[in-house]
């Protein structure tokens, strides 16, 4: 089995610590500077009987004044173009409207989405979590909702499990 899964969301939700977690290596620069990410990375999983490669895009963003943004932009909506699955990446507690625009592109790509909700870590109270995820959730059909934290290293085996079911 093999395929490709594209990381996308908007600047610092945690692509980059995901992508580095995922692929158990430190590959893609991570910073509390927004786009640190200026390139797609790419990153190879390999297991027994699968390779699966791993996007990480420069975050999306709706700023296109700047030459280096649009081309981030137009290097994170061409990732979406021929992958099995898109793992949407937003913060816990978090809606923006840079959120909003990222996941009108990711609908119009039609894959089929896991919705990773990310920084779990910085919830004060937890009990907020689930009214959150009931409101996103309700934004569209998503194939998977898993709360993460990718920087402690939270709930990412099951990423992996479910990205298996799109190969
Ligand atoms: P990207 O722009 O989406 O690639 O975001 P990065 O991976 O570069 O992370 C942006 C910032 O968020 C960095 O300071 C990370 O250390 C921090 N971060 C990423 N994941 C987590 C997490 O699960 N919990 C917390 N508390 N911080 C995180
Ligand atoms: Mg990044």
């Amino acid at each position: 089995k093999c395929g490709l899964v594209a990381i996308v969301g908007r600047p610092n939700v945690g692509k980059s610590t995901l992508m580095n977690h995922i692929l158990e290596q430190k590959i893609s620069i991570t910073s509390k500077k927004p786009q640190t990410t200026r390139h797609r990375i790419l990153g190879i999983h390999t297991e027994a009987n699968e390779q699966v490669i791993y996007v990480d895009t420069p975050g999306l963003h709706k700023e296109e004044k700047r030459a280096i943004n649009k081309l981030m932009n137009r290097a994170a909506s061409s990732a979406l173009g021929d992958v099995e699955v898109v793992l949407f990446v937003i913060e816990a507690m978090k809606w923006y409207e840079d959120d909003e625009m990222v996941l009108s592109k990711i609908k119009r790509s039609k894959k089929p989405v896991m919705l990773l909700v990310n920084k779990v870590d910085e919830i004060k109270d937890k009990e907020t979590l689930m009214p959150f995820l009931q409101k996103i959730a309700a934004l569209h059909d998503f194939a998977e909702i898993i709360p993460i934290s990718a920087e402690k290293g939270t709930n990412i085996e099951p990423i992996k499990e479910k990205v298996r079911d799109y190969l």
